[in-house]
Parts: C-alpha cells; structure tokens; sequence
C-alpha cells in the first residue's frame, strides 16, 4: 500500500498542471477578504529535493519544471513568453531556489502556505498516512512555526476531511473552503474514494472549491473518473473544469520501455471564471515547451 513515494515523482509534468491550476485557482479566492479553510487530503512531505537520490532516480522534474524553467527562464538567450499563470508558478518555485539553480521543488502544502495570508486567519490543514513522509512533513511544517494555522495529521485524508465541512464561518460569516484532493491512484479503490468523497463534500458544503488530480491512463477506473465527477457535478447544479495535459511518448524511448506516466488531468469544482482562460493559454505553452512525441495533447473543457 505504501510504496508511493512522491519523491520520485517531483516536479514532474503532473505537478506542472496540478500546481499551477491550484494557484491560478488560489489566487482569485484570495482576492476575497474573509479568512479560507485550505486542505490537502493527500499532502506527501511537504518539499523535494531535485538533485537528490529519489529524483535522480526518477528522473521526472527533467520533463517537467526543469525543462520549463530552462525554456521560460533560460540563463541565456531568449526566453519562451509565459503566461501569467505560469510566470506566476515559476516566481513560486523561484522563490525555493534563490540561489537560481533548482534544487528544490515545492510541493502542495508549500505551494498552500506561500500563498496562505495569515492576516486574513487562513488556515491550513494536511493529511499524510505514509509514516516517513508524514514524518518529513511534520519536520518541514516545524520550520515554517505557523503555530495553529497550520495542522498535520497522520491520517486517511479522505475520512479526514469529512469533519472539516462545512468549514466554520469566518469573522464576516461567510464559509469558505478548497481542497485539493491528490491520492497516487496506487490502490485501484482510490478513484472510488474520490468520487464518493466529492458526493459527500458536494452535499456537506456544496460552494467549495473541489480540485481533483488525476491520471490520465488507459485503466477503465482512470478514464471514468472524470465522466463520474461531471456527472455528480451536474447532479448537484454546480460548475466544473476539466483539464488534461499529455506529454506524450518519449522518442528516444525503445518498444520495450516502460512509458511512465505521460498525461494527468485536475477536474475542478466550482472554479473561478478566470481559470479557463488562464488555463486555455497555460496549457498552450506547456505542451510546446513539455510535448514529447505521439499522444501529446491539451484540453480545457468546462459545464454547468
Ligand atoms: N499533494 C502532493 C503534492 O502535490 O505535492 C503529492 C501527494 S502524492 C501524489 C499522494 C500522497 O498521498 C502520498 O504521499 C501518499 O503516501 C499519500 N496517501 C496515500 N493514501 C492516503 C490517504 N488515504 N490519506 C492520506 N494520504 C494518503
């Protein structure tokens, strides 16, 4: 069960999507005053090393951040022009590595806490059940002493989250929440979990903001999942956004290779009427700069 590690996977093509549509999704909520409730169901450690023996290992940030930063922020010569979603991504992961050299990569929950205000009593909560990770977590989420506005628990984030809607009201009284809800699908029962999750958050707290990250492979339970959250969407009268982003193969990889994973998706519930548009322009630019070969593709696509 616990053979995920998301070190291996770090600033891969995948958190590409997944980080800069909570972003770009962030960003709009926080332009609202009243405090927000964040968590993440399936947080990981929390921060990655990229010239460490997990990423070495895998390899991923290669055909992702680390060939976006070199195209859009190239050390010489002309840069590819981001859009405002993805300059906005690259400032987040500047911001780790201000040596300029990437060494560093940011996952969700550091993505949550740089853009959390506390002025404003945001609060953060994290679940984590893998007992290393979970522990790195609590170590990383030590340094940043954010006190009571950020909590970690070693637990099943799915069940987790069910008290914590609706989130409590804020000093004006209005309620106000995203969750981003990431599992590694490494157990087929996930994507049965995040669909039962999402009908019972739509029916705790139906405004919230629901962000689901998801593979992109040829399994009936991958490819039904986005069909089911659209489904459960318009059952509930609310609004969605789907978007996909495939790399596609890798030339130099032989018939025999394993692909790796190549396309993921982020279904998202209640968006903000920006992030189509960003997302239409973003992804774009990511598939020029992260397009591999055969099967590579984008789409946004939206309903309700
Ligand atoms: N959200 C992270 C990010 O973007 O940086 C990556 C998360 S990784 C894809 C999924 C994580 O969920 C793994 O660290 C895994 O140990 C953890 N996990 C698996 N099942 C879980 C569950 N039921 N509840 C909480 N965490 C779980």
């Amino acid at each position: 069960m616990f053979s995920y590690r998301h070190a291996f996977h770090a600033g891969n093509h995948a958190d590409v999507i997944k980080h800069t549509t909570l972003i770009a999704t962030l960003r709009h909520l926080m332009q609202k005053e009243p405090a927000i409730t964040l968590v993440d169901t399936h947080a990981g450690a929390g921060l990655y090393r990229l010239d460490g023996d997990y990423a070495e290992t895998g390899g991923e940030a290669k055909d992702g951040v680390v060939k976006l930063m070199a195209a859009c922020r190239p050390a010489q010569g002309t840069p590819v022009p981001a859009s405002p979603a993805l300059d906005d991504y690259l400032d987040l992961i500047a911001g780790f590595n201000p040596s300029g050299s990437l060494r560093v990569y940011p996952g969700s929950p550091f993505v949550l806490h740089t853009l959390m205000r506390t002025a404003s009593r945001d609060k953060l909560k994290l679940f984590e059940l893998h007992p290393t990770d979970g522990k790195t977590l609590d170590a990383n989420i030590a340094q940043l002493e954010a006190g009571r506005s950020i909590t970690v628990v070693r637990q099943d984030g799915f069940e987790g989250l069910k008290p914590l809607l609706p989130p409590p009201p804020s000093a004006t009284g209005s309620r106000r929440a995203l969750v981003l809800i990431d599992p590694s699908y490494e157990i087929k029962s996930d994507y049965a979990k995040v669909s039962t999750c999402i009908q019972d958050s739509l029916k705790r707290f139906p405004t919230g903001t629901y962000l689901v990250w998801y593979p992109v492979i040829p399994r009936t339970e991958a490819h039904d999942l986005p069909k089911r959250l659209k489904t459960l969407c318009n059952q509930a009268q609310r609004p969605w956004l789907n978007a996909t982003l495939a790399i596609g193969q890798d030339p130099s990889h032989g018939p025999d290779d394993r692909p790796g994973l190549t396309a993921s998706g982020m279904f998202v519930i209640n968006p903000p009427h920006t992030l189509k548009p960003a997302l239409q322009q973003t992804l774009t630019i990511l598939l020029d700069v992260l397009g591999r070969g055969r099967g590579k593709g984008q789409s946004v696509e939206s309903g309700g």
